[in-house]
């Protein structure tokens, strides 16, 4: 934009906003199975924009000169820890997100290795990108080792023989987030340990429903600090602590483990900077909107959720099932939904079900797991369950009536303009996404990755 050369009243500038926030997919009402995480609890929002306000301009930089973020990072820190079965020696930090906690988890392994030269980690192909990215990010090599098809978990034997000298870290997911399955956690950590090598388990997404889960009587396996050689955990607050974005928890066992986490510079004329996280600025507010919501939701009331989004998942689970040409990928064993089908176009049926009102994440093959729908399920489903069989349903008629989309007569290696023209991008993102969906379904990975960083970056333009 060009500044407004009068400031403009603060009423006028919050109904642009309105407006411009009127395009947006719904962030409340259970409708949005991915991106944002709702509890649907009256009153949250304005407790946790009021704990933000009051904390916005604190700075994390410096603990000793802002007490109030330390104790409040503190307490986020234990919670996750008594959570997740941590000890007395367990320490941790508040990060900006699970990609952040992951790249840190993956910085303190390599960093704390003695005498590796080329890094590596030992990822299952289930787990989170962000692990891609931190490799990339850090110079670490990735060793990707494979899943079983049918129960989407790898075999911990297979971990053991990706584990080589230069191996750093091996991390699992509980659960992974594309398809809610939980790793052998167990058995990973013991090879990890047998090898002398940390093992992370990313807890992004199941860190604060797994624990409910279990009271309530789901059977969950052992994932947490009580398995040995477990030597980090992630836990995203952002998700399904319900907190405003900006809050994930990277745990370790021991101070020592965490130790090269940090990083300190005093080889400058400024002030001796020390950072346990990315970034070195750090807003109060996530942290302290974390603290208010955590306080006022409390165990009882985590465990009110965690019980209402079981009901809801398997419900949807129920309605997956009751559709003649639907499957569900997994058992659902944590709070994701995801299915596939053979029968009729998934890209198709995920418009079908957008046209009704409902935002499901689409997810394209990989290798022999075939494309899918995603359904992360929170609390605020509940009210709005009884609405989506039928409607699935309703969607599925469609897209057995519709047939499978036509591929567009044009090859991804096209330049950018044309490829947008042909799949009808012209004047901002066309109605149905199916075509464009089965194009990037088609591609290799590499390619889809090069178009993708070519469509963000036509989007991501000045605007005067
Ligand atoms: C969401 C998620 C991440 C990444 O977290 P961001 O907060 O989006 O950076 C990593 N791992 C798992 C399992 C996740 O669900």
């Amino acid at each position: 934009m060009s500044l407004p050369k009068d400031g403009l009243p603060a009423e006028q500038v919050l109904e642009e906003i309105r407006a411009l926030r009127a395009a947006d997919r719904p962030t409340h009402g259970g409708r949005l199975f991915a991106y944002v995480y709702d509890p649907g609890l009256d009153g949250l929002d304005d407790l946790a924009m009021a704990a933000y306000a009051l904390s916005a301009h604190v700075n994390g930089l410096d603990p000793t000169a802002f007490p109030s973020l330390l104790a409040m990072e503190n307490s986020l820190v234990g919670a996750a820890a008594q959570l997740l079965g941590g000890g007395p020696d367990v320490v941790g930090n508040v990060t900006s997100g699970g990609t952040e906690s992951l790249m840190l988890a993956v910085k303190a392994a390599r960093d704390g290795a003695r005498g590796v030269e080329r890094p590596r980690l030992v990822v299952p192909v289930t787990g989170h990108a962000a692990f891609a990215k931190a490799a990339q990010y850090l110079g670490v090599a990735l060793d990707l080792v494979p899943v079983s098809p049918s129960t989407l978990r790898p075999a911990a034997a297979d971990i053991a023989a990706a584990i080589g000298p230069d191996t750093v870290l091996v991390a699992c997911s509980a659960p992974s987030y594309a398809h809610g399955v939980v790793d052998p956690v167990a058995e990973i950590a013991a090879v990890s340990a047998a090898a002398g090598v940390r093992c992370h388990v990313d807890a992004c997404f199941g860190g604060w429903t797994l624990p409910y889960l279990r009271r309530l009587g789901v059977e969950v396996p052992p994932f947490d600090f009580a398995v040995p050689g477990v030597t980090s955990i992630s836990v995203d607050l952002h998700k399904y602590a319900y907190t405003p974005k900006g809050v994930s928890v990277l745990l370790h066992r021991d101070a020592e483990l965490r130790r090269p986490q940090y990083f300190a510079y005093a080889g400058w004329p400024g002030y001796s900077m020390v950072n346990p996280v990315i970034s070195s600025t750090r807003s109060g507010g996530p942290i302290a909107a974390a603290y208010a919501v955590l306080r006022h939701i409390g165990d009882s009331g985590y465990l009110a959720l965690a019980s209402r989004t079981l009901a809801a998942v398997r419900e949807l689970a129920a309605a997956v099932s009751a559709v003649d040409g639907l499957r569900l990928i997994a058992p659902p064993e944590s709070t994701v939904v995801c299915f596939t089908t053979d029968a009729f176009d998934i890209f198709v049926l995920a418009d079908e079900l957008a046209a009704r009102g409902w935002h499901t994440q689409p997810q394209f093959a990989y290798g022999e797991l075939p494309p899918s729908i995603h359904l992360s399920v929170t609390a605020s489903v509940a009210p709005r369950v009884a609405e989506f069989g039928p409607d699935l349903a309703a969607a599925a008629d469609a897209a057995r009536a519709a047939g499978p989309v036509a591929l567009p007569e044009i090859s991804l290696d096209r330049p950018l303009p044309e490829l947008l023209g042909a799949l009808g991008f012209d004047s901002g993102l066309p109605e149905r996404m199916a075509p464009v969906n089965a194009l990037l379904n088609a591609a290799p990975p590499h390619m889809r990755e090069a178009l993708l960083v070519d469509f963000l970056g036509h989007l991501q333009r000045p605007a005067l």
